[in-house]
């Protein structure tokens, strides 16, 4: 069984073809600037990434483009799009609607549509991709997979806000959550590891990329997650602020006359490590300019960790314990300066890291001692393969 997996963005589409038998890609690439002008970059398993300019208008086209070059007989993978046995969609925004992967009929996509107004600029865009797929391959089995599903365990002391109770009434506004796909398949995998069931373990997770957040699974279910009604919350990240005390918006506003679309503006675009930096939101620039001596990327750097190991005790704390902490995403898998920064944090649950196993770049490893009471891992995340899973597991 192949499976085509969909991530598709507003101007965007990301795709991999998964063999679900020995889920190996078979292909995968990325159409970028669509409705603008439009470009296909594509590699096949053992090829060379290869790139085209192709007139995108419309998300139609870009899916038509990807289908053309899985089946091109030079760049090719399929010879007819037969081979293509389902579609694994990310969806973001599934609301409280939607605990788990779905197979999307019309009924589902207008489920999903009645969420839109929870996730603007994410929701109606993975409609698209959804729609333009069912237009190119009718009767290809569909499957949505949710960001958001992971986290529909979280009770309810863990997702209301200290708010007026009647917004959570009227609007559902409330702790959602994201990237649950991945917490989900890396707090699986360190079952997996460390040779024990799912249901008797207490896993911290670190998603740490561009957008990150952390979350406390215990026997298996999300029981707490950092992002919170949008992906706002939580962690200082790349440029999105995390947590900060919301009176300083009111202070902003007065003081430089700032309105709400400004004010969000600046909160997920101008802030995080990019801000604090005034630099850049790659940990590599950060990294780099620390050992040359600028401060403020040590500072930037600083507060990034400092944040993560509080939300990891705050989460040994929801949990009454932690077994194993995951260190995942493109900082959480390859910044090993960051992880000792998180790591020296938390001796008091008996963690010590092991600083030659922590040298480890985007691969599977215990990075802590082996006397260590509390285990850490870096578990590279992998989003697609969890859609592929889940869809076959659907279908
Ligand atoms: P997202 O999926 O949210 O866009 P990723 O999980 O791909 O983000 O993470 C991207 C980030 O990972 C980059 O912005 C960079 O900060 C960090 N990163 C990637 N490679 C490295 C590396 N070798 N060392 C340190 N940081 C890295």
């Amino acid at each position: 069984m192949n499976v085509l997996v969909i991530n598709c963005g507003s101007s965007s589409l990301k795709f991999q073809l998964i063999n679900g038998k020995t889920e190996e890609v078979m292909a995968k690439g990325l159409c970028e600037r669509i409705g603008i002008d439009g470009s296909l970059t594509y590699k096949k398993e053992g090829g060379e990434k290869e790139k085209f300019e192709k007139a995108m208008p419309t998300h139609t086209e870009a899916i038509k483009y990807v289908l053309e070059a899985l089946m091109n007989e030079k760049t090719g993978v399929l010879k007819s799009l037969d081979e293509i046995n389902a579609i694994g969609h990310r969806l973001v925004h599934g609301g409280e609607k939607f605990a788990h992967s779905v197979v999307l009929t019309d009924e589902v996509i207008k489920a999903v549509e009645e969420c839109n107004d929870l996730a603007p600029l994410h929701n109606p865009a993975n409609l698209i991709g959804v729609r333009a797929c069912m237009e190119a391959m009718p009767g290809v089995p569909m499957v949505g997979v949710f960001d958001t599903a992971f986290h529909q365990t979280m009770p309810e002391k863990a997702y209301m806000y200290g708010l007026p109770h009647k917004y959570y009434d009227e609007y559902k506004i409330r702790r959602y959550g994201f990237h649950g796909t991945s917490h989900s398949f890396v707090s699986k995998r360190a079952a997996e590891i460390v040779g024990k069931p799912l249901d008797s373990l207490k896993t911290i997770v670190c998603h740490l990329g561009n957008g990150s957040s952390i979350c406390a699974v215990k026997n298996g279910e999300s029981v707490d997650t950092s992002m919170g009604f949008t992906p706002l919350e939580g962690l200082v990240m790349g440029t999105r602020s995390g947590d900060i005390d919301p009176a300083i918006l009111e202070f902003l506003y007065k003081k430089e006359g700032m309105d709400i679309p400004a004010l969000m503006n600046m909160l997920n675009k101008e802030s995080g490590v990019a801000g604090l930096s005034e630099l850049s939101s790659d940990f590599r620039d950060l990294g780099d300019a620390m050992e040359a001596g600028n401060h403020k990327a040590k500072v930037a750097l600083d507060v990034f960790a400092y944040k993560v190991a509080k939300y990891v005790g705050s989460y040994a704390a929801a949990m009454n314990g932690v077994d194993v902490i995951a260190f995942t995403a493109g900082i959480g898998e390859n910044d090993a300066y960051v992880r000792k920064l998180v790591v020296d944090y938390l001796g008091y649950l008996g963690i010590t890291l092991d600083e030659e196993a922590n040298k480890v770049r985007g691969e599977e490893k215990e990075i802590s001692t082996p006397d260590s009471k509390v285990k850490a891992f870096v578990i590279p995340t992998n989003e697609e393969l969890a859609i592929a899973r889940e869809t076959m597991e659907l279908l």
